[in-house]
């Protein structure tokens, strides 16, 4: 490890006085880009000193150290096994439905899992499209647990029934996470599947009397926030291990229905509603997990983390650290969430996977990233504009995001509110994208009715 040049310390390292004392720096390559701290001792006041590579390195009093919870170690890879989708929902990122016109083989995806598996992740989560409309999704369960790694599935299940689950339980599969949208009503309008509630309803099931340990998992959008405490009191008599809830980020099909994005403002409401429905769920002991890009630092922090996090407060972006994703083409990125065709630090049939890993940006570990109203905010040393995806979706690059809650409540302070305007798509990726103009506006004194009227129209 080359030597920690001492301006590069000054100008990266910042202090969170209450979880700091001493951090070891691992790793560094000649500029700040993915300097990763640890927390050796908790609790001792070392505040003008780093321990570097064995050695203290003494720095400027008001300079000490930012900690992260995400060491750059591979963990988890998120493999997207197909786009193939046996559903067409309104607000698939993905843009799923047709197979992809190169995706891997059998043989490329056991290659990417034993490289994985040799870079020391002990887990793999597949994704897609609906991986089991590949003829071989039971053996890429079966590769992934034969390598000792854990294996966890998404799907909206439509598909899924006892004899289904059966086999992927017989393969290994350790956990699923079935997509649930919110009521009947609603969850058939966004799937676009008549049956499709059900036929998700039934796949757990099916899941749980084969031994998988069940999920559920939900993406808020305008449409269905409402919906959230009907929603628990469905899922809390089901047995599952947990229930992820994130919001919709308007990318992919998604980026073509206006109607269902969130404005940042409507997390004024959206994050009250979302943190009373966790503290009723952990009432019954049930685990409801804010996902990563519901955010930040607002009021009900501590209730969002309080599954997620030993902080109880977001740690800012892991993408690029213990997790990567390789996508159905072999592109690979720090992500799932990132559009690979804009975001991969490299391609699996043309490299190994530790090579590009090493290339692999890490948004949320860049100190000197943020700009915009997150250059401004107290936690942007911790929180560094949150999601990287959400923050690209919004606002076309990572470190400012929207989608925050204490911004939303500086805003209203002051008599403000931010509002998505849309210029139109974006075509930089495989998923389309829309490019927005951020408006910071007064808010308008009928704020009930305003809500509605100010929504986006169509977009060209
Ligand atoms: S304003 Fe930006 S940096 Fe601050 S908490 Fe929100 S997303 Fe994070
Ligand atoms: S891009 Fe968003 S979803 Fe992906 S790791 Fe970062 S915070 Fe999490």
């Amino acid at each position: 490890m080359p030597p920690l040049r001492r301006g590069a310390a000054e100008r990266t390292c910042t202090f969170v006085a209450e979880r700091v004392a001493v951090a070891r720096l691992t790793r560094d390559k000649d500029s700040h880009r993915g300097l990763l701290f640890r927390t050796l001792h908790p609790g001792r006041d070392v505040r003008r000193r780093i321990l570097k590579d064995g050695h203290y390195v003494v720095l400027p009093s008001k300079t000490s150290v930012a900690v992260s919870e995400h060491p750059r170690k591979l963990q988890a890879i998120t493999l997207e096994t197909t786009l193939r989708c046996d559903q067409s929902c309104v607000f698939c990122g993905s843009r799923a439905g047709k197979e992809a016109r190169s995706e891997l083989s059998t043989a490329e995806i056991a290659h990417v899992l034993e490289q994985a598996g040799d870079m020391g992740a002990n887990e793999v989560e597949l994704v897609g499209g609906e991986t089991y409309m590949r003829d071989d999704w039971v053996d890429i369960i079966r590769m992934a647990t034969q390598l000792g790694m854990t294996c966890a599935m998404v799907t909206a299940g439509r598909a899924i029934d006892d004899r289904m689950a059966t086999m992927a339980r017989d393969a290994g599969l350790d956990r699923v996470s079935v997509s649930i949208d919110g009521t009947r009503e609603t969850h058939q309008s966004l799937r676009r599947t008549p049956e499709g509630y059900e036929l998700g309803l039934r796949a757990m099931n099916a899941f749980r009397n084969a031994g998988v340990a069940v999920g559920c998992n939900t993406q808020v959008n305008a449409s269905n926030w409402e919906n959230l405490n009907d929603l628990a009191e469905l899922l809390l008599g089901m047995g599952l291990y947990a229930w992820q809830i994130q919001l919709m980020i308007p990318m992919g099909r998604a980026a073509d229905r206006p109607e269902l994005w969130l404005q940042p403002y409507d997390l004024l409401k959206v994050i009250p509603r979302l943190a009373g429905v966790i503290e009723r769920c952990a009432r019954s002991r049930f685990a409801v997990y804010a996902g990563d890009n519901v955010g930040y630092f607002g009021p009900h922090e501590s209730t969002l983390r309080r599954f997620a996090s030993t902080h109880r407060h977001t740690m800012g972006c892991a993408a690029g650290t213990s997790v990567v994703a390789v996508d159905c083409e072999g592109r690979v990125t720090g992500c799932s969430a990132l559009d690979g065709v804009c975001s991969a630090a490299g391609n699996v049939r043309e490299e190994g996977l530790a090579a590009i890993y090493e290339r692999v940006e890490t948004p949320g570990q860049v100190p000197d990233s943020v700009w915009g109203f997150c250059a401004t905010c107290y936690y942007a040393s911790i929180c560094r504009g949150g999601c990287t995806s959400t923050a690209i979706a919004l606002t076309g690059r990572a470190g400012n995001n929207p989608y925050c809650h204490h911004r939303a409540l500086e805003l209203a302070r002051e008599g403000k509110r931010e509002r998505l305007s849309a210029l139109g798509m974006r075509r930089d990726g495989a998923r389309g994208h829309v490019a927005f103009d951020v408006v910071t506006e007064s808010v308008p004194t009928a704020i009930g009715s305003d809500t509605e009227s100010s929504r986006p129209a169509s977009i060209s």
